[in-house]
């Protein structure tokens, strides 16, 4: 079968997926604290996903990553994990992974290890108990800190996003970084996006440059730049003195697009071809006109993926937030 190729001559071979809107915590750059979550009959069932995802694997998809919402607070979210494992064992997919708040980890780790899960993103922005609880609203730390410890008590290979926060985790990079480097786990910085209406947060006021986080590492330690890419907005450097690999997510400062390989499907199974770009093409319609036949499907996914646009266009240099997309980050799933 013809691989997914878009018109730019990029190879799509990575597929994130939102198998939920919901979450248990608030984090105030992603949701307001009052949300008002879909409708049990616009999401995809864990059976559609199963057809929504295997559909891409078989387009030549390789890499799916799992995220939300909060993906394990998707019910019987393990039925899918256990489904995708076919996938694993048969060659087609290369690495079933997730990207988690953690909060349910300690409950899922093992499980997910046997369904083939290797690695996991685990969203961490602070170490510090009371100011977890201001940043997720209604997360725990402890509890997050108990799922890091069982994931890697599976052999789950745990990576740390933490998001770039201004006046909020600065004072936090090297103790972050110790942090990490005494449980062998590789730590990433995202720079802030505009997305979503999230109720008066001045968006501005939370943004970081990770130009500047990158100067300060560069104060203490000396950097390589690693000419590793994964097809998306992170870039890594080693830490000479220590060894650590550090990553830089930085949508807005760098211009990733011409290596992009990703698309993303949100819960109701609206596929956006570029996170930063309103087009998306409805992939929910053909699966459901067709429930035992994924011609028009496969058709669907072909029309979108020739749509897939050059680049984005988020941009801060003006010193307003241009090129804001108004959905939120839960919704196309980070
Ligand atoms: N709930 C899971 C979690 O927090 O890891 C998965 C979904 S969450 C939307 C995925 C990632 O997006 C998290 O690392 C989170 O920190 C990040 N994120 C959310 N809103 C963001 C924003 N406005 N700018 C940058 N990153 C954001
Ligand atoms: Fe939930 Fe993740 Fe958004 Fe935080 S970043 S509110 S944990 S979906």
């Amino acid at each position: 079968m013809e691989k997914l190729v878009d018109p730019f001559h990029r190879a799509i071979s990575y597929l994130r997926v939102s198998v939920t809107d919901r979450c248990d915590f608030r984090c105030v750059y992603c949701m307001a604290e009052h949300m008002t979550f879909l409708p049990k009959k616009e999401l995809l069932t864990l059976e559609e996903l199963d057809r929504m995802c295997s559909a891409f694997v078989r387009l030549g998809v390789e890499k799916l990553r799992i995220t939300g919402g909060e993906p394990l607070v998707r019910r019987d979210i393990l039925t899918f994990f256990r489904a995708m494992s076919r996938h694993l064992e048969a060659g087609a997919l290369k690495e079933l992974t997730l990207t988690t708040n953690g909060s349910q980890l300690e409950r899922f780790a093992g499980d997910l290890a046997s369904a083939g899960v290797r690695r996991v993103n685990v969203s961490l922005d602070t170490l510090d108990e009371a100011k977890f609880a201001q940043v997720t609203r209604w997360g725990r730390l402890p509890k997050v800190l108990r799922g890091i410890d069982a994931a890697q008590a599976a052999g789950l290979r745990v990576k740390i996003n933490a998001v770039a926060l201004k006046g909020f985790n600065e004072d936090e990079l090297f103790p972050l970084l110790d942090w990490c480097a005494s449980r062998d786990m590789d730590l990433t910085f995202i720079e802030v996006m505009p997305m979503g209406d999230l109720g008066g947060e001045d968006r501005l006021d939370q943004y970081w440059s990770l130009k500047d986080l990158r100067a300060r590492l560069a104060g203490r330690f000396t950097l390589t730049d690693l000419a590793e890419r994964t097809g998306g907005p992170a870039r890594y450097v080693r830490i000479e003195e220590t060894g650590q690999k550090v990553g830089f997510i930085t949508p807005l400062t760098h211009n990733f697009c011409e290596s992009c390989n990703r698309v993303r499907l949100t819960c109701t199974g609206e596929l956006y071809m570029c996170l930063g770009q309103e087009d998306m093409a409805d992939l929910r319609a053909p699966l459901r006109a067709h429930p035992g036949d994924d011609a028009a499907l496969d058709l669907a996914i072909r029309a979108a993926i020739a749509r897939k646009p050059k680049g984005h266009d988020f941009d801060y240099s003006r010193r307003r937030v241009d090129g804001t997309v108004s959905r939120h980050m839960s919704h196309t799933g980070g």
